[in-house]
């Protein structure tokens, strides 16, 4: 079969939906091809057993820029995280709230023995950094030294914190993109959305007419005008815009440059268990600095028997057995009902620093049609989708 359209999107998760959802606005031709049988890419949910479990650990921002691109995603009913974070070290918990955001519980609570007064104020003054601040270095943990950060709260606070955010213990992303995250994180409501992360995915595409999207249709070779899928089907196009790295090794040699085969991914491996409530503190992140194999970890309450405990790590070969002898060298008294889930997420974050808000426009014109757009290109996260979507919009309207 031979189809034919103005401008074809490949892939569905939030880069492609997002895009395809502002060509609607603009009552641009398109259509979108998505080659598993569901669509959301990395952002996904499971329902399992009454819980809806997020396929690796994903929080939503509510102050992400962006999302004034759909406003209806700032509507969206969140589970709140508690602003602040529960440090465990040596068996003890200790909680510190986010002064910026709860001033008088802030002063209160945080009360871990490592945080100087310096780094407290510290904290409050990083927050206020302006949009344009430029410092000397362009490493983050260099960056956090020179600001004046003590080594226990770098460690203890800013590695362990951001590694569950960037999947990263060097936290080797560019300055600017750290101090975006960390401000996004000091003033805004942060949480996860009720049905799970998969309503933002769900939020979007009821934007996108049933008739655009086709799941289930696997690419296999790209070519100047045309696309061939797996099925020998082929779609013939005037535009076509990438929202995966890995499309471009399907390009015909005739047009392929090899742009993005250097571009790397950290990857990440989270686990469900049910837990008795006991006094685990839900909705808060919990950080463990001494331990080499959890980078985060919270608990949601489902009833007075259950709890749900989400546990993240960035070693893909980590099992079950291995995170439930940390859990309870850390937790003593905690009872585990039973292991629910895991989800390994290989290829999870783009990682070189090159391709972050790549040539100021977040996307990628590879020849004259043919155009590269996604977290790859602007950075990391929802907000960066809809910077790239909104970007490549742009340039082609
Ligand atoms: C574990 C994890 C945790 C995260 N946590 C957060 C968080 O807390 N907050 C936050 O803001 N962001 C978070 N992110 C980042 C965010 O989820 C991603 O930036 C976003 O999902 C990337 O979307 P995308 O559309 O650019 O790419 P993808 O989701 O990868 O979409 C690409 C799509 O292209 C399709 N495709 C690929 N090849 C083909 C082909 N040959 N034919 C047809 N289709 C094809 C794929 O199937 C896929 O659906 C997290 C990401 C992960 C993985």
């Amino acid at each position: 079969m031979s189809y034919s359209y103005s401008t074809i999107i490949v892939g569905a998760g939030l880069t492609g939906l997002s895009t395809a959802a502002l060509f609607e606005k603009k009552h641009k031709d398109y259509f979108l091809i998505e080659k598993d049988t569901e669509i959301g890419g990395k952002i996904k949910s499971s329902d399992i057993e009454g819980w809806s479990i997020d396929r690796g650990f994903h929080v939503f921002i509510k102050e992400y820029p962006n999302l004034s691109l759909f406003p209806d995603l700032k509507r969206c009913e969140l589970i709140n995280f508690e602003p602040g974070f529960i440090i465990i070290k040596n068996q003890k918990a200790y909680k510190n709230i986010n002064i910026f955001k709860k001033f008088f519980n802030g002063l209160i609570h945080n009360n871990f023995p490592g945080f100087s007064l310096k780094d407290k104020f510290l904290i409050l003054k990083l927050s206020l950094v302006p949009p344009n601040y430029l410092p000397k270095s362009n490493s983050v943990l260099e960056f956090l030294q020179e600001y004046g950060f003590s080594k226990e709260f770098i460690n203890d606070f800013f590695i362990n914190f951001f590694q569950g955010v960037f999947l990263d213990k060097k936290l080797d992303v560019p300055l600017s993109y750290f101090l975006f995250i960390f401000k996004m994180f000091s003033i805004s409501d942060v949480g996860i959305p009720k049905g799970g992360i998969k309503e933002i995915i769900s939020i979007i595409s009821k934007k996108i007419p049933e008739s655009k999207i086709k799941t289930g249709v696997s690419i296999n070779k790209i070519y100047k005008n045309k696309i061939v899928t797996d099925e020998g089907n082929e779609y013939y196009f005037k535009k076509l815009i990438c929202t995966d790295s890995l499309l471009e090794k399907k390009f015909d040699a005739t047009i392929k440059k090899n742009l993005f085969g250097e571009i790397c991914y950290s990857s990440t491996k989270c686990f469900y268990f049910i837990v008795e409530p006991e006094n685990n503190p839900e909705n808060i992140i919990h950080l463990l600095p001494q331990s080499e194999l959890i980078s985060s970890l919270y608990f949601r309450k489902r009833n007075s028997k259950e709890m749900l405990m989400s546990v993240s790590t960035l070693n893909c070969e980590t099992t079950v057995e291995d995170v439930e002898k940390q859990i309870l060298e850390h937790f003593p008294k905690i009872n585990i009902i039973k292991f629910q889930k895991s989800f390994e997420i290989q290829k999870a974050l783009p990682k070189n620093k090159k391709f972050f808000n790549y040539n100021n426009e977040n996307f990628c014109k590879y020849n004259e049609n043919i155009f590269f757009a996604g977290d790859f290109l602007s950075n990391p996260s929802i907000n960066g989708c809809l910077e790239s979507s909104k970007s490549v919009v742009r340039f082609l309207s």
